[in-house]
This record gives C-alpha cells, sequence and structure tokens, in this order.
C-alpha cells in the first residue's frame, strides 16, 4: 500500500524455495499471516502462485479531481491531507479514517472505514498521491472518494493495471502481491505444464501464465482480465482441461473392462409394470431405459448419467432399473440429497410400484433406535430389497447384502466421495446418477467423459410452459389475487421467502408471510410454513398434507427448491426474487408445471432490486428450458461460474468456467485421445507433466471412476 511496505524478496529464511514450501518459510510471512492465510486455503508455494488475482484495477485513465461521476471507480491524482483517524463509534476495535484530496482549488473528501492495521497512522500527509476508489455522494450531496487504495507518487510510476487479491484482514495487497511475485521467481522451473511440448499451440506455458496474471504487462487490457478471458487465464484452463480429459480417457477404457454385476431383469414383471401405471412413457424415458437396461445386462458395472430438465421424468426411469435389478435379485440404494426428498421417493415409490409388494424402506438422520437397528439388519440379511435416504446410506455401519444399483438423485449436490461410498456399498455395483444440470448435450459427453449418458430431452406430454411474470413487492395484492385464482379452481400454492423469521424484513420472512396470508387472504385456506429450521419430522408431516391437499398454501423457504413433486401445485410465487441466480430461479421455478394444468410463477422484485436485477428477473419471463436460462444467465454475467461451485466442486477443475469453456473443452478431449494415441500409458518424457497433473487431481481426492 506504501512504498514502505514494498515487498522483500520472498527468499526463505532457510534452503531453496520448492513447490510444496510452507509459506511461513517466505520473509515477509510470519506465523500470524501464514496462519491467516492457511485459513484462505494458502499454505504452500504452490498454493500461493495459484492464489490468483480476484480483479484487476485500471490505473491508467486519471480523472480530474473536479470531474467525479458518484457511482464509478476512479484514479486521480491530487495531494493528500487533512488526516484524521479515530475508532468507530459502537466497534472500537475498527478505525474510521478520513482526510481530503486537493488540487487546485478543488478539494475532495476521503473516507476509510475499517482502516486496515498496516495502514494505521501510516497515511501519508502532505503528500502527493495517486488514489483509486470509488466515488459517492453523501446525503448532503458531497463528493467523496470512498475506501481508496493509495500509490505515493515519490515512489515512481504504478503499474497501469493492478492486480486485486483476495485476502485476508491485515494483509497488505502490494506485500501479497510483491511476495508471490518474488516466489513465483524462484519456482518458475518447477512449474510444470500438463500439455506436452507437441501440443502447445497457442497456449502458455503454466509458468509464464501465472506471471502475466500476477504482474500483467504494461499493455495488459483489464477488462480482458477482469472478465478472465485473457490468454493467460485461457492457458491456465486449457492446461488443467488436458489433464482431466486425459485421465477420463484413461478411466472410460478401464471402467468398461472392470466387472460388474449383471442384471437381465424381470422382464415380464416390469414390462407389467410399467402397463399399469397411470400414464406412457415419453419417447426419451424410453430410450434412457433401453440405454440403462443394455447396460445392466453388461457383466461390467454400469456408470450412467441421466441428464434432464426439472419435470422431465427422471424417477420413473430410475425407478425402473430398482424394478429390474430387484426383480434379478438384487437390492437397491436410492440417495438423494435431503430428507424431504428421500422422504418422497420413498412416498412415491410405495404409490407407484405397490402393486409389486416390494418393501422399501427410508433411511435417515431422524430414523433412530430400534427402528434403525432393525432397517440396517433386514439391509445387511438381504431381507430390505430397497432402501431410500440421504447421506444416512453411505454411513459406516450400513452394509447392504446384495446391492446390484445405486441411485443418486440430484447428484450434483454430492461430493465425488459421497458417489465412491454408494458405489462402496456393493463390490460390482452397479450406478445411476441423476441431475437437472444445465448444460449442452456436447459440453455434458465431454465433460462427463468417463460415463455413459442418457439424455431426458423430453418432457412429458401435455406440459404447457409456466407462465412466468414479474411484480414488485408493492404488487403482492395482484400476486394474492393470481394464487387465490388457483385455489378457487381447486389447486395448490407455494411461496418462497428468503427469510425464516426477521423482524427486520417483515415482507420477507416465511414466518411473517404465513401470519399475514392466513389473516387475510387466504382466510378459507390451510396455509402452513416449511423451513430447514424445523425437524424433519415436523417437515415431512406437513409435506404430506401438501401433497394430498389437506394443506393448500405451503410457505417456504428454498427447502423447496430440489425435486420436490407436487402435481396438483400450479403456482408459485418467489419473494425477493432477485436474490437467486437464474439456474436456482429455474430449480424453484419447476416446483409448478408438473401436471397438466397450465401454471404461474410470479417472481417479486424487493424495492432494492436495481434496473439490471430486474432486466435479469426478465429473462425468465422468455427462457423456459434449463438450457435456455443456462445460456440466457452466461450472455448476461459473461464468464463466471453459471453451474456455481456447488456443481462444479466435485470436480478438479479449478480455473475452468463450464460455459466459457466450452469450446476449449472439446479441443482438450481431442487433443487429449490424439495424444493417448501417440502414447497410450502416459510413459513418454513428453508425457511427464501430464501424468504429474493427473496424480495430482487424485490426491486432491478426485477420484477417476467416481466423477461426474
Ligand atoms: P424430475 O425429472 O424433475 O425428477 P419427476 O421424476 O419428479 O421429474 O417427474 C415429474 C412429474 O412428471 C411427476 O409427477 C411424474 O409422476 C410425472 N411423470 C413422469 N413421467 C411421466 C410421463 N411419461 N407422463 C406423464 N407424467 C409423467
Ligand atoms: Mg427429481
Amino acid at each position: 500500500m506504501r512504498a514502505t511496505d514494498a515487498a522483500k524478496p520472498a527468499i526463505p529464511k532457510s534452503g531453496p524455495l520448492s513447490l510444496e514450501t510452507s509459506v511461513v518459510t517466505l520473509s515477509g510471512i510470519g506465523p500470524k499471516r501464514a496462519a491467516a492465510l492457511a485459513e484462505r486455503g494458502i499454505a504452500t508455494v504452490r498454493d500461493l502462485i495459484f492464489h490468483l488475482p480476484s480483479r484487476y484495477q485500471d490505473w491508467r485513465h486519471l480523472t480530474p479531481l473536479g470531474a467525479l461521476v458518484p457511482g464509478t471507480t476512479a484514479t486521480v491524482e491530487a495531494e493528500l491531507g487533512g488526516i484524521a483517524e479515530r475508532p468507530m463509534r459502537g466497534a472500537p476495535w475498527r478505525r474510521l479514517a478520513s482526510g481530503w484530496l486537493s488540487s487546485g482549488a478543488i478539494r475532495v473528501r476521503v473516507v476509510w472505514f475499517n482502516l486496515p492495521g498496516y495502514m494505521r497512522g501510516k497515511l501519508p500527509s502532505g503528500e502527493r498521491v495517486l488514489a483509486h476508489g470509488r466515488v459517492t455522494e453523501t446525503a448532503e450531496g458531497n463528493i467523496e472518494l470512498v475506501q481508496p487504495e493509495i500509490h505515493l507518487l515519490s515512489a515512481g510510476t504504478p503499474p497501469p493495471v493492478r492486480p486485486y487479491y483476495n485476502l485476508p484482514a491485515g494483509m497488505s495487497q502490494r506485500v501479497f502481491a510483491g511476495i508471490t511475485r518474488s516466489a513465483l521467481g524462484e519456482v518458475e522451473q518447477q512449474v510444470g505444464s500438463s500439455i506436452p511440448r507437441e501440443v502447445h499451440h497457442d497456449f502458455l506455458p503454466v509458468a509464464q501464465a501465472l506471471a502475466g496474471l500476477h504482474q500483467p504487462s504494461a499493455d495488459a487490457d483489464p477488462d480482458v482480465l477482469n472478465a478472465e478471458r485473457s490468454r493467460e487465464h485461457l492457458s491456465l484452463a486449457f492446461d488443467e482441461l488436458f489433464a482431466f480429459e486425459l485421465a477420463l480417457s484413461l478411466e472410460r477404457e478401464r471402467a468398461a473392462q472392470r466387472p460388474g454385476i449383471a442384471i437381465e431383469g424381470g422382464a415380464p414383471k416390469t414390462g407389467a409394470w410399467l402397463a399399469s401405471l397411470p400414464f406412457r412413457l415419453t419417447g426419451a424415458q424410453e430410450r434412457a431405459i433401453g440405454e440403462i437396461s443394455a447396460d445392466l445386462k453388461r457383466p461390467t458395472q454400469m456408470n450412467r448419467m441421466l441428464l434432464g430438465d426439472v419435470g422431465s421424468g427422471k424417477t420413473l426411469v430410475a425407478f425402473w432399473a430398482a424394478v429390474s435389478a430387484i426383480g434379478s435379485g438384487y437390492q437397491v440404494a436410492m440417495m438423494a440429497p435431503t430428507e424431504l426428498l428421500a422422504e418422497q421417493h420413498h412416498a412415491t415409490f410405495q404409490r407407484l410400484c405397490g402393486n409389486l409388494g416390494i418393501p422399501a424402506a427410508l433411511l435417515t438422520g431422524k430414523v433412530q433406535g430400534r427402528a434403525r437397528a432393525t432397517l440396517l439388519r433386514g439391509l445387511n440379511s438381504g431381507a430390505v430389497p430397497i432402501v431410500f435416504g440421504t447421506q444416512a446410506i453411505i454411513q459406516e455401519r450400513v452394509r447392504v447384502k446384495g446391492l446390484g444399483l445405486g441411485i443418486i438423485d440430484e447428484q450434483h449436490r454430492f461430493g465425488v466421495f459421497d458417489r465412491a461410498k454408494l458405489k462402496a456399498l456393493g463390490a460390482g455395483a452397479n450406478l445411476l446418477m441423476m441431475t437437472a444440470t444445465p448444460i449442452p448435450r456436447s459440453l455434458a459427453l465431454s465433460l462427463f467423459a468417463n460415463l455413459n449418458i442418457s439424455f431426458l430431452d423430453e418432457l412429458p406430454p401435455g406440459r404447457t410452459p409456466v407462465e412466468t411474470l414479474i411484480f414488485s413487492e408493492a404488487d403482492l395484492d395482484r400476486v394474492e389475487q393470481i394464487v387465490r385464482g388457483e385455489l378457487v379452481a381447486g389447486h395448490r400454492a407455494y411461496y418462497v421467502l428468503p427469510r425464516i423469521d426477521a423482524p427486520d424484513e417483515e415482507m420477507r420472512s416465511v414466518a411473517a408471510a404465513a401470519e399475514r396470508l392466513r389473516r387475510s387472504t387466504f382466510r378459507d385456506y390451510r396455509v402452513e410454513v416449511m423451513h430447514g429450521r424445523m425437524n424433519a419430522a415436523d417437515k415431512e408431516r406437513v409435506m404430506a398434507r401438501f401433497r394430498d391437499g389437506a394443506v393448500q398454501v405451503l410457505v417456504a423457504t428454498t427447502v423447496v427448491e430440489v425435486g420436490i413433486d407436487v402435481p396438483e401445485a400450479t403456482v408459485i410465487a418467489i419473494i425477493a426474487a432477485e436474490r437467486y441466480g437464474l439456474a436456482q430461479l429455474h430449480q424453484l421455478r419447476g416446483r409448478v408445471g408438473r401436471g397438466s394444468a397450465a401454471a404461474r410463477c410470479c417472481l417479486v422484485a424487493s424495492g432494492e432490486a436495481d434496473e439490471p436485477a430486474r432486466e435479469r428477473l426478465g429473462l425468465m419471463t422468455t427462457c423456459t428450458t434449463g438450457t435456455q436460462v443456462a445460456e440466457a444467465d452466461l450472455k448476461l454475467r459473461g464468464p463466471g461460474d453459471l453451474l456455481g461451485a456447488r456443481q462444479t466442486g466435485a470436480l478438479p477443475l479449478r480455473f475452468v468456467h463450464l460455459v466459457r469453456d466450452d469450446r476449449l473443452i472439446y479441443r482438450s478431449r481431442e487433443l487429449a485421445e490424439g495424444w493417448l494415441r501417440k502414447d497410450p500409458d502416459l510413459q513418454g518424457p513428453s508425457s511427464a507433466g501430464a501424468r504429474e497433473a493427473i496424480r495430482r487431481m487424485l490426491s486432491l481426492g478426485f477420484s477417476l471412476g467416481d466423477v461426474g
């Protein structure tokens, strides 16, 4: 931050630096800083140099002090003076600092809230500085520069494009940048690339890409860097992808040979069961069933992913596979991410498969004591043919006698280890994973290249797309009239609110909304609440009553987001809708329109929602499928992780943006397959980097065979 803070070279306190050296050995980092960095996952030199700037400040253009525009970020050249620091009222450990920037006759106030420790008492009064920060306007109409970074002009010209890191409090940007740069300089030779030289093409070696990101060249474009579309960013992503695709290809070949349980399937029984259903399968469901059936018959393990938009009918396909496995004498375990969903599957199975006389069990955290012991014994002895549950299924003491099939619903909610554990319940067990993750078909094929994929790309007949309407909070009574209309017609409704119980946000709390609706608009209907603070039994009781119609209005938090299926619900009102991402809104909207009646989704924007937020919500009115939503989101937000950390967390891809990089992903797959034709076992000298990268992916807990 100040010239005096300039980093000393990162000479290790002892010995030469390696990538695995702990950061505490670097000069400038003591035990306290090391501990703070470790909390951010920065423990070794490798972690340090791969901790990329979160954004880049553009110091290239100076704004005259008299021309600052509120709401923008600006760099000004001025004299800093009149510095005053004082503890903040009510929070004396925080320091408020203020001063003036002056240039000629113009003076602008500058403030720092919560002045970081390393800056205290050190603001350079009376010096000529460059200041870079946000311009705001006070209630009195005065322009202020808030929380600026300061550069002393006496210390020379600053770099025009400055990296800015996410750092622990009290760690100076400048110190961190300095340490990182010199550490990188020393270990440069040790940073390998997974891409063999012969395949390099237009990508930079990893060390060079890192250098360009930590210390952008004078002609770097901060907009491109901030969009993470620089050649450096793409090179890092490509290097990671190349190793990943190699690993997937290798695994795919191996998996094809791994012995697995062959399930012939009790064809007559499953056929009769299908015929007994109240509807006919969609073409896509039939196709998926055919693919799964072929997999199951083979004496190798099935690793299949069923990809289908919300409401496409994945559950039924899973049940078909389950019934086949059970018909052949094997056991089945189906795992879902929430208790509500596990309970729903259990109930649906009993409803749809009740005539088959298959006893189904439910294993969640709330099944305790004697009941649990009996159930565990039943699984162990093989007396219980199918169990539905949450992660409780893969806990230590659960043993399943003859597991033939493991099913994972909403698989993106689980980590790779969970998948491995489910499979570990039975040697040779086949695995079926299901997700509504909205990614284009070709991308899915590359990204899950080690799995077989069935696409459920058709909705059951008679569905009309959910009509999506946008409202302001001021129009809540119009929303209530729409909901009321549905109730009068005998349908059911969801209200989704962001808070459970919030005195400061009455409009947005489940408790307050339920109270209000019960007393007024829906006096003659049954309104119940559901949220994450209720215990599992209460949640399930409410859910069951909503499902069978005893409750008509369910006021809930996003606990209803995944998988809940109540076809009679035809309207969902989402309050403070701007708080959710488009993909999440699509999931929530998917709770309605699951039957043949037309359905509506009312998105209610709160007062704070700004214009871009409203525009974003507007996209939901035209995008009806998951893929459309995903693409719109991409266009709007640019790169950025469409699928969210939650979904990609399971993949060992740190620098890849699934959508930004779709082309890179295809290309890396081609190149990886081409390379494997040259060096099938990766034993050649040019494959050393790739071997090392794959080895590290594995040590990070990414296990082949469980990717997806
Ligand atoms: P998702 O793919 O989102 O998990 P579900 O499996 O919950 O969807 O199915 C959504 C709804 O569609 C359920 O109520 C289910 O009974 C119904 N459904 C499934 N397949 C068909 C079909 N072929 N025809 C009509 N309705 C179907
Ligand atoms: Mg589902």
